[in-house]
């Protein structure tokens, strides 16, 4: 419904004359003339190492460090739980909340480099290469009415 009204407004904008389309384009040509910066984005290493970098982006928009964020986001290879099977749940938060918050916990591995994605393995189903197994068994002591759940919880199998 967004959409179609916004088109609606596009189009009576088209056909208001020529004038006030001439008024238009210069006020976009100021706007394309102040997002341009006059000299190259600059990008200083402030340190790195072999699974770190930290760096100082200057001299350009913020939607170019946004873009250039969400690029490294997509790009950098992470771990993270990605299939939970819930067995027995007796408290208040169902399961999709809990399994969506499992896999919000980042997983430090040493031996990342030599983990294949689920794609890039050749099993059927799952293997040592592309699958590590987690368990999370918490049980809230008697005398207490809430427990905390950390990801200290979650151990190898
Ligand atoms: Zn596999």
């Amino acid at each position: 419904m967004g959409a179609g009204m916004g088109m609606v407004d596009n189009q009576s904008n088209y056909m208001a004359g020529g004038a006030q389309r001439d008024a238009q384009s210069n006020a976009n040509a100021g706007m394309m003339k102040n997002r341009i910066h006059e000299e190259e984005p600059e990008v200083r290493i402030l340190e790195y190492g072999q699974y770190n970098l930290k760096f100082e982006l200057t001299n350009t928009e913020l939607s170019v460090a946004n873009a250039l964020r969400r690029i490294i986001i997509a790009e950098v290879s992470t771990m993270a739980i990605d299939l939970v099977q819930v067995k027995e749940n007796t408290s208040v938060l169902n399961d999709e909340f809990i399994a969506h918050r499992i896999g919000l916990v980042p997983i430090v591995s040493e031996s990342v480099d030599q983990f294949m994605t689920h794609k890039q393995c050749t099993c059927e189903d799952f293997c040592n290469k592309c699958c590590v197994r987690y368990r999370l068994q918490k049980k809230c002591p008697p005398d207490m009415d809430t427990c905390e759940v950390t990801s200290n919880d979650i151990v190898l199998e």
